[in-house]
């Protein structure tokens, strides 16, 4: 007899996450130090996660109404902080660490600053990250960019943590920001069913996933078929770039009824040469990764 319990589940979808960034490593090697650094924030998470899991378990859940982000634990998270800045002034790119470094200086009142600043926020984060490179090591042309960009890796997995416990509501329509928190997608999901593939969203901040049309629009509505469409390298055959040649937006979708071993939010940090062809081909991205691409 196998006994499982919510906790080994939840474990377990991070444990694909960190499994799945460091087997791509060595498969893609274009992408391998993004994927290494991006499995180490990956561990951190999955660290806080269980805490946050700990601390929380006896609360009940929020109630479907409520938005996700009217929740804050300050009291919970803010002890975490600094460790987290320790571990991103080992591991990130120099520009990245740095701000951590600045950070670290600020103390429990700066940090609170920072982390209301972002999750009350308006989410924001591609036009802050314009002209960024995290992994060259240059923060781009917005001083507040760093500051979000650490507040959002270290309140992803608390956004997660409430996402999983919150009650089940029955969607209005499919809507292009998450339905929890207002997130923008971050990557599209392909599932089969019956003949075709099932689309789905994958939220930035909570990593909530919600069905969605296959042909439309999250950026600017539209749903003309002829607008958009989508590309895909035989090399990387189970990802695909959908643009949207009427606002020139593109998000990436991972289709897993080609293969089922992927883990989204890794496969799309993983292909990076499709984010080059987009931008080289004229289109931004809906929204920019947790490595900032
Ligand atoms: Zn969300
Ligand atoms: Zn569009």
């Amino acid at each position: 007899m196998i006994r499982t319990t919510v906790g080994t589940t939840i474990d377990r979808k991070w444990d694909r996450r960190i499994r799945r960034a460091d087997e791509l490593a060595s498969t893609y090697p274009f992408s391998a130090e993004g994927l290494r650094y991006y499995s180490r924030i990956a561990t951190f998470q999955k660290n806080l996660y269980t805490e946050i899991q700990k601390a929380l378990a006896s609360t009940p859940k929020i109630s479907a109404d409520r938005p996700l982000r009217d929740e804050l634990d300050l009291f919970l998270l803010l002890p975490h902080f600094s460790g987290f800045l320790n571990v991103i002034q080992q591991i990130a790119p120099s520009a990245l660490a740095e701000a951590a470094a600045g950070l670290a200086q600020k103390g429990p009142a700066g940090w609170q600053h920072a982390i209301e600043d972002f999750w009350h926020g308006d989410l924001e984060l591609n036009a802050a990250a314009q002209g960024a490179d995290p992994i060259n090591g240059s923060n781009g042309d917005d001083p507040s960019y760093p500051d979000r960009s650490l507040a959002w890796m270290f309140l992803q997995p608390y956004a997660e943590y409430l996402a999983d416990h919150r009650e089940t509501a029955s969607l209005d329509g499919t809507p292009s920001t998450c339905p929890f928190c207002g997130g923008k997608p971050v990557a599209g999901v392909l599932r089969s069913e019956g003949d075709g593939g099932k689309k789905s969203l994958i939220c930035v901040l909570c990593a909530y996933e919600w069905a969605f049309r296959r042909i439309y629009c999250p950026a600017c509505g539209e749903e003309r078929e002829p607008q958009m469409a989508f590309y895909s390298a035989p090399e990387i055959a189970h990802v695909r770039v959908d643009v949207c040649d009427t606002c020139h937006t593109y998000l990436k979708t991972i289709d897993l009824t080609k293969t089922g071993l992927a883990v989204p939010v890794v496969d799309e940090i993983a292909t990076t040469p499709l984010d080059l062809w987009a931008r080289e081909h004229g289109y931004t991205k809906l929204q920019i990764n947790l490595l900032g691409i």
